[in-house]
């Protein structure tokens, strides 16, 4: 097998409360590690983008409130507080020298006894960065993208849907491959009764009559940052939105088909416009410049590159700004 080059992929590494090369001894955990073994593992994922003012993290804080909420829903006892790791990933960001990219802070129960109690294990806790273009590509931010609703079920009463738990993500790496494997971009999950959930690593809006509907934060779904900048955005700037109304309620799947737009929505897929859901052809399925979802897309990136919008003040966090800070 090729040798990986993980130093030019990761660069530097944030563990335990220090910098290491991406390559160092540091960087590897013991095989008797409990998340390996039970999934006991919490992750979130960051954007930073280029900015005028250098690299800016987007919505830091609310990332690092999650990442400890989904610790807590898994009972996983970070060892440090959320000020430490702002303070971590912005170093981390910091010492990769990349304009934009994507981070990853990770935490979960390491090295030690495998019965089912974590409690007397090593807690490890690690900030990724690395460079990432368009998730689900170019042509498709442009053009639209192909979604299958997917034969895995996402079901609140047996997952941990408001965790970024790791475990969640076999279901949601199967119904990535399900859909490729059968020709599309990504997956949409439907719940227990039939309602559609979100994608495999994205929430989904559908606009219907001067409609943009998502289903509600009590559907087995993330409470997607991203989902939640779209509707600040729509309904505290957007000059188009008295034409429109953001609405959270259950979608059925029927809704889907019948919608005159679809995007769907991560800190990955950014917003990502739908031409198609299981062969059917969403609107007339040509994603044109004015159709809502490539405004909003103009709109969200703008804001998250610092160009405008009533949010880059409170949304991003400037890592030079921060190094500046330090000396
Ligand atoms: N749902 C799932 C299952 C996800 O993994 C993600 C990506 N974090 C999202 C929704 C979108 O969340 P966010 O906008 O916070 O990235």
């Amino acid at each position: 097998m090729e040798k990986i080059n993980l130093v030019e992929i990761y660069g530097k590494i944030w563990i335990n409360g220090e910098l290491a090369d991406a390559d160092s001894p540091k960087a590897y955990t013991h095989l008797s590690a409990f998340a390996i073994h039970y999934g006991k593992s919490v992750f979130e994922g960051i954007r930073f983008y280029d900015t005028r003012k250098g690299p800016a993290i987007f919505r830091l804080k609310d990332h690092t409130k999650r990442f400890f909420e989904s610790a807590k829903i898994i009972n996983l006892k970070i060892p440090y507080s959320q000020d430490d790791i702002n303070r971590a990933i912005i170093e981390t960001v910091a010492a990769c020298g990349l304009k934009s990219g994507y981070i990853r802070p990770i935490a979960f129960a390491g090295p030690g006894a495998l019965g089912l109690i974590s409690k007397n294990n090593l807690v490890v806790v690690a900030v990724l960065v690395w460079s990432w273009g368009a998730y689900l590509g170019k042509e498709g931010m442009e053009k639209g993208i192909r979604l299958k609703t997917s034969s895995y079920i996402k079901s609140s009463a047996s997952m941990f849907c408001k965790s970024k738990c790791a475990a969640n993500y076999v279901l949601a790496s199967l119904a990535k491959e399900e859909a490729c494997q059968c020709g599309y971009d990504d997956a949409i999950h439907l719940d227990e009764k039939g309602l559609v959930s979100e994608c495999s690593a994205a929430n989904i809006f559908i606009v219907k009559n001067s409609q943009i509907i998502t289903p509600p934060l009590s559907a087995p779904i993330l409470a997607g940052i991203t989902r939640d900048s779209v509707i600040n955005i729509l309904t505290n700037t957007y000059p188009f939105m008295d034409l429109y109304k953001v609405i959270e309620r259950d979608i059925c799947r029927e809704e889907l088909y019948a919608a005159d737009e679809c995007f769907i929505c991560g800190t990955a897929a950014e917003i990502t416009p739908v031409k198609e859901i299981d062969g059917m052809i969403i609107g007339d399925g040509i994603i044109v410049e004015n159709s809502l979802s490539r405004k909003i897309q103009k709109v969200y990136l703008e804001t998250a590159k610092g160009l405008g919008g009533n949010f880059s003040a409170e949304w991003l966090t400037y890592a030079n700004f921060y190094q500046w800070n330090k000396k």
